[in-house]
């Protein structure tokens, strides 16, 4: 998807807004095909044992011990060296972890809730099945404190989702009342969606909430360690979430290999050097994690109500332009956060920085269109006088006339 396409108006006027000067675009990607590829990979590594249905119950640090219940209700036990706990949001990992040291820890549910939404192919001129939108967008219906989301799958479906503040989701009790609220908001998505679809997906389809995660620091001695979700979970108005925890192995990796940590299991539970790699892990992840944290938060603000504002798109039009001509001079947030490995806590950094560059060159242009214009407006007053006059009396001999 090479831009938004945001939707304006009862008639759904589209506006394209691209993502990047540069035709740098996102992908829409599906979760469970992504999920069987790392799976697959996974399990082709000779050293990777794959368990099923091992729900976490404790965790002993100290005996370096696992306490899992199975599918058929069994307790199982097991020995480990080191524990990668990467089991999301609500992680028992992190809960374990906090019980054995001070880790700080930041939780914040937003009020907005979402559900889903699904979008059927449309049909070509030749009756063949086509998308119901166009797929190279991420679609937008902002309407300042709700929004209407579409994203498109390979299968010419579009996934959209609805976010708006639980109490609009529970005023709205009826099939009647979802399509009035519809017209009013969303008046060009109905006959895309379908009515049936739309009434019969919103009352049945699960409200999702919304959280954020911040932990600190990401690991316990050299023990344990929580890496995605489990360590940063983010509103999901940046599309980052799961790229931060690819980046979290990345960084992981790349420390783990400066100080030249070996995969050795040697079953005594040390490993050497492992504590000052995950000292620095820490040290250097956990400003990005709540940065990226900040900047979700941030995004949702963006996407339901700033992209229709005039201001919003003329301040981004003339950073776009300065980028264009001076690529390191003025890099948009949205193109370092998405485009380059550019660390989300330097890319605010630079953003705030950036922000005052490019006040001070608004403010200057629109001073210097100023003084320009009075210096002018004082020459010529006596022409601008009767030029106006003359324009007005024209008008009102046209409309006297009339
Ligand atoms: C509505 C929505 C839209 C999103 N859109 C995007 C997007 O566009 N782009 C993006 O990058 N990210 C997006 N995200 C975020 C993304 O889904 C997450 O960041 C990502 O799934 C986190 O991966 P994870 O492996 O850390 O955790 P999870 O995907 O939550 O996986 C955790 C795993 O741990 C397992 N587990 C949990 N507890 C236990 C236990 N006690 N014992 C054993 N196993 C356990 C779970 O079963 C699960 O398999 C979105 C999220 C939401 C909610």
């Amino acid at each position: 998807m090479k831009a938004r396409m945001v939707h304006v108006g009862k008639k759904g006027t589209q506006i394209s807004q691209a993502y990047d000067v540069n035709g740098q675009h996102i992908n829409a990607v599906d979760r469970a095909r992504l999920n069987e590829l790392l799976l697959d990979a996974a399990e082709a590594m000779e050293n990777v044992t794959i368990h099923f249905e091992y729900r976490l119950l404790q965790a002993d640090f100290t005996e370096n011990k696992l306490q899992f219940k199975l599918s058929n209700n069994e307790i199982e036990e097991v020995n480990v060296d080191f524990i990668i706990g990467a089991d999301g949001a609500y992680s028992k990992v992190r809960s374990q972890i906090m019980r054995c040291m001070r880790m700080n820890y930041d939780q914040e549910y937003i009020d907005t809730g979402y559900c889903e939404l699904s979008m059927p192919p449309a049909r070509d001129k030749d009756g063949k099945p086509t998308f119901a939108l166009d797929p190279n967008h991420l679609h937008i219906w902002p309407r300042h404190t709700f929004m209407l989301i579409a994203l498109p799958n390979p299968d010419l479906t579009f996934t959209c989702t609805l976010f708006m503040p639980f109490q609009m989701f529970d005023d709205i009790k009826t099939e009647d009342q979802l399509l009035t609220f519809f017209q009013e908001h969303f008046n060009d998505s109905i006959p895309l969606i379908g009515e049936k679809n739309l009434k019969s997906d919103f009352f049945n389809n699960p409200r999702g909430s919304l959280i954020t995660v911040k932990a600190s620091p990401h690991h316990y001695k050299d023990r344990t360690m929580i890496i995605g979700d489990a360590s940063h979970a983010m509103v999901p108005f940046y599309g980052q979430g799961m790229n931060c925890g690819f980046q979290d192995v990345e960084v992981l990796n790349k420390i783990l290999d400066k100080h030249q940590i070996k995969p050795v299991v040697n079953g005594d539970g040390v490993i050497e050097g492992l504590q000052e790699a995950l000292d620095e892990y820490s040290n250097v992840r956990v400003k990005d994690a709540h940065a990226i944290c900040d900047l979700a938060m941030y995004n949702h603000y963006e996407m339901r109500h700033a992209v229709t504002s005039v201001q919003f798109l003329a301040k981004k039009k003339l950073e776009s332009a300065i980028h264009y001509m001076f690529p390191k001079l003025i890099i948009p947030l949205y193109t370092m956060v998405s485009f380059s490995t550019i660390p989300y806590s330097q890319a605010i950094h630079r953003w705030h920085r950036q922000t005052r560059i490019l006040n001070f060159v608004l403010l200057s242009t629109i001073s210097a269109t100023a003084a320009v214009t009075v210096v002018y407006g004082l020459k010529y007053r006596d022409h601008l006088h009767s030029t106006a006059g003359n324009a007005v009396r024209a008008i009102k001999d046209l409309f006297l006339k009339n």
